[in-house]
């Protein structure tokens, strides 16, 4: 058995909530476990974690994160499986991004693995929150943000580290209608569009909104010099499947945010021997593409759906319709494999379940 880093404080709340929870109906993001986590930092390091009672957190109206937006954050699951195990899913792939995060916005990052432990020890203690139904799992937000008391633009000088969790129902993604963006960005090149910060989610709910007035789920995300590439949809990774070959935009420039799922999609294509190209992906490549029939599929992945298909591109006056893929299609077959891997309802050879 690996060795703990960290020995954990916990208190528990006088009663548990639990016996509250309507599992047959768990709205996103709304029902919170008993318990959280909480490390300080101040005078310079990192204080000993605690695993606390869930609720408000104090906060000083000056407080540097309302005013100044260094925060940042994840977003990770735990999946129940028959046995009644509990597994994470490449968490260490969150921990890396999470400290990259960090370090972008001037933050205190630490070790990774400490991050990984501390996640487990709190799923761990609210284990019996992770929902026992096929597809529903437990969602883990971590996040830190600058707690300074006093307005003044620079870095904070102390910080909160939380972790809560909520348990979510699975997550059937309708097919979506996205609309390519050609005015508004989501990141610029030497911006922030690599790090999982506050800001990118706030810029980005002006522009979806008109989106959505349109009728188009999400935005497909085009570069902020020239509008000619595309980049991301929504608050997923872009994947297009072009003649038999994955094509996905490369994460080389640091405006794109590196996906757990999109990288394991890229990885699940390798192993299956699908032919994959992480490159600049021009909107004229796409529009070429689905104009002469060899755009075959084009999918959102992420963690909260895995994949959310496209059926709806629209561009400039008129919109593309795509057809829906069958059982047979990467996307599909993609997502079966890893719902049955996070089930543990087929072999795991990469290790990615932890
Ligand atoms: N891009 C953005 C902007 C996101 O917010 C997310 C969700 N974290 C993703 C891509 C997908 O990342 P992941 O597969 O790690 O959930």
């Amino acid at each position: 058995m690996k060795q703990d880093l960290i020995e954990i404080n916990i208190s528990h709340p006088t009663t548990s909530k639990i016996s509250q929870v309507d599992w047959d109906n768990l709205p996103f993001g709304k029902v919170f476990t008993d318990h959280m986590l909480v490390m300080d930092y101040k005078n310079g390091k990192w204080q000993s974690p605690e695993i606390v009672p869930f609720g408000p957190i104090p906060m000083h109206p000056a407080m540097s994160a309302i005013h100044y937006g260094q925060s940042i954050f994840e977003g990770m699951k735990a999946y129940s499986r028959e046995n009644g195990d509990v597994v994470l899913f490449r968490p260490e792939m969150n921990a890396k991004r999470f400290m990259e995060s960090c370090e972008r916005l001037c933050m205190p990052a630490f070790d990774e693995e400490l991050f990984v432990e501390l996640v487990r020890k709190l799923v761990e203690v609210d284990k019996n929150w992770v929902p026992k139904k096929e597809g529903a799992a437990l969602y883990i937000r971590p996040f830190i943000f600058g707690t300074d008391e006093a307005i003044g633009i620079k870095p904070s000088d102390t910080y909160k580290f939380v972790i809560f969790l909520c348990p979510v129902g699975a997550y059937y993604s309708q097919p979506v209608n996205v609309k390519i963006e050609e005015y508004y960005t989501r990141a610029a090149a030497g911006g922030v569009g690599r790090a999982k910060t506050a800001g990118n989610y706030a810029a980005a709910l002006y522009p979806a909104k008109k989106g959505q007035e349109n009728g188009y789920h999400q935005l497909l995300w085009t570069d902020a010099k020239e509008h000619k590439f595309i980049e991301e949809s929504g608050t997923m990774n872009i994947c297009f499947m072009i003649n038999g070959t994955l094509v996905t935009p490369s994460e080389d420039e640091d405006t794109i945010l590196r996906g757990t799922t999109k990288r394991t999609l890229v990885d699940v294509a390798d192993k299956w021997g699908i032919p994959v190209e992480e490159r600049k992906v021009s909107v004229e490549e796409i529009v070429k593409a689905i104009e002469d029939g060899t755009l075959n599929e084009a999918f959102g992945a992420g963690t909260a759906a895995t994949i959310a298909t496209i059926v709806k591109i629209g561009y400039r006056d008129g919109d593309f319709i795509l057809s829906e893929p069958t059982e047979d299609d990467f996307s599909m077959k993609a997502k079966k494999y890893l719902d049955d891997l996070k089930a543990g309802k087929t072999e795991d050879p990469d290790g990615w379940c932890l």
